[in-house]
């Protein structure tokens, strides 16, 4: 067994990677007909004819898939194809009850592009596309008994709801000289990716429900002597771990995989190509079986579907749908909120840059905005176990809110019940006011008769303050707070305790 580490394996052998990335599209329905494209329905739920493939039953390609492809190919800066056959892919497998998958071939929709990844500390490295192409997925087994996997399984089933669900691929060029850097690039570019599909709301991107799904594959190549040039040391072979599902998985597998590569090279022995498993348990792969080529996949046109031939002039105007880069758009909002790298990365960590993005544009300040999504916000969906965007609350509304506080119509004590109403349902900020009567008793005869009610309460108190101990007005101001049910002006209560004493404010 080898005993290299990470470091020491880097010193001697230069890695070179590659990521496929499956995306599933969020469109309504599915992309050859039209059932539903919904995660967590019962199973076998959302199926018909086309989709479990039937004998007879004909495939029509759903337009918004191509939109959405369309859109992500552009955001990847690839060139579009003018027109692209589907292609059958061929090979059996239960959860592919057709015993093709429709895909494309060597005519993918999207080729030829390039996406800047930036890293943590600012670096900028851009990857190379080679295409991105549409699919189908296929459905999902689920082994029962045993470990999960299908050795040793009692039985297995067979839910064909994902079969049909639309699915882009993206397919990198290798990507090399990132040398020490290779897992934190690699974890960069599929969390760049799905920025970019969330921000387009072409897919929720969520890698836990296996709607963003990455399979790595990485070789080793001996280090360029001093003076040589890298790119002329031929690659390595490269294994490929399927299904790597959260980033740090991604950083994980590729730290693994270069250990295990780098201490068979050391020790004489081959590399395989093959495709490998993740396992999350363990942080290892494990062989998977040997890399199939193309030609085994027995690639022909499918002749039921008309080539995708998206109209050039429709294609001009859904590039201008296409949102800044994200981490473009982050820079330019942390420079124009003046926030520091702490705040602007506990925004974005917690999903929120959106929402205080809409409470700026609804009036609120920066530093107001994020203090109600990071602050209290976040803590009520921390208690619910909901992100932020889940909560019953809209911008607009924390903005309302927050206009009240500056205008001195609520305390932030007043502000933070009125938020609690609004979360209940009780309507919109104004109307909790209203019904739940929250707002500041700024009205002086009213202040004035609750301080003279509990100055008469605690004569001991008013002499004390009299004989000069001014700190003792704290013990009224905190009974008329209490008496007002914190409504009251709390500044403003404790000028008029030093008037009612005599003294001098
Ligand atoms: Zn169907």
């Amino acid at each position: 067994m080898s005993t290299l580490t990470y470091e020491s394996a880097l010193e001697k052998y230069d890695p070179v990677f590659g990521i496929e990335v499956h995306v599933e599209l969020n469109t309504a329905t599915k992309i050859f007909c039209g059932c539903a494209n919904q995660f967590g329905s019962a199973p076998n739920t959302n199926v018909c004819p086309v989709c479990i493939g039937l004998p007879g039953s004909m495939p029509v390609t759903n337009e918004k898939v191509v939109e959405s492809a369309v859109r992500l190919g552009l955001a990847l800066g690839c060139s579009i194809r003018e027109s692209s056959r589907f292609a059958r892919k061929n090979y059996f497998y239960p959860d592919l009850a057709k015993d093709y998958q429709i895909s494309q071939y060597d005519e993918p929709t999207c080729y030829d592009g390039e996406l800047e990844v930036v890293l943590d500390d600012g670096e900028v490295v851009t990857v190379g596309i080679e295409r991105a192409h549409i699919e189908e997925d296929a459905g999902k087994n689920t082994h029962v008994g045993g470990s999960g996997g299908i050795q040793g399984a009692d039985y297995s089933l067979v839910d064909y709801n994902r079969a049909g669900v639309p699915l882009v691929e993206i397919v990198t060029r290798p990507i090399e000289g990132t040398a020490e850097r290779v897992a934190e690039v690699a974890r960069a570019y599929v969390a760049t990716i799905r920025d970019i599909v969330k921000a387009m709301d072409i897919s929720d991107g969520r890698m836990e429900q296996g709607s963003l799904r990455a399979d790595v594959n990485l070789s080793l190549r001996p280090k360029a002597a001093d003076g040589e040039d890298q790119s002329a040391v031929p690659f390595g072979k490269r294994s490929e771990t399927k299904n790597v599902n959260s980033l740090r998985a991604i950083e994980r597998a590729i730290h693994f995989e270069i250990v295990r590569q780098a201490g068979l090279l050391d020790a004489g022995q081959p590399v395989h190509q093959e495709t490998r498993h993740w396992h999350e348990d363990t942080g290892e792969t494990t062989s998977g079986r040997s890399k199939e080529e193309a030609e085994d996949y027995r690639y022909f046109p499918e002749p039921d579907l008309l080539p995708v031939e998206p109209d050039a002039a429709w294609v001009e105007s859904l590039r201008g749908t296409i949102p800044e880069h994200p981490a473009k758009r982050r820079a330019r909002l942390q420079e124009e909120w003046a926030f520091s790298d702490l705040e602007m990365r506990d925004a974005v960590n917690a999903g929120a840059l959106d929402l205080i993005a809409a409470t700026i544009a609804a009036g609120a300040t920066p530093a107001s905005a994020r203090k109600w999504w990071l602050g209290e916000l976040a803590r009520t969906a921390n208690d619910a176990g909901t992100s932020l965007d889940g909560l019953a609350i809209a911008p607009a509304q924390v903005a309302a809110v927050q206009a009240m506080v500056d205008e001195g119509k609520l305390n932030d004590k007043l502000a933070r019940q009125v938020i609690e109403g609004v979360l209940a349902g009780e309507g919109e900020p104004s109307e909790v006011v209203a019904a739940r009567g929250l707002e500041i008793v700024s009205d002086d005869s009213a202040l004035e008769a609750a301080v003279d009610e509990a100055l008469a309460a605690q004569p001991d108190v008013l002499e004390k303050i009299q004989s000069g101990k001014v700190q003792a007005a704290g013990a009224i101001v905190g009974a008329v707070m209490k008496a007002t049910r914190g409504q009251a002006d709390a500044g403003r209560v404790r000028e008029i305790i030093l008037q009612r004493a005599g003294v001098n404010p």
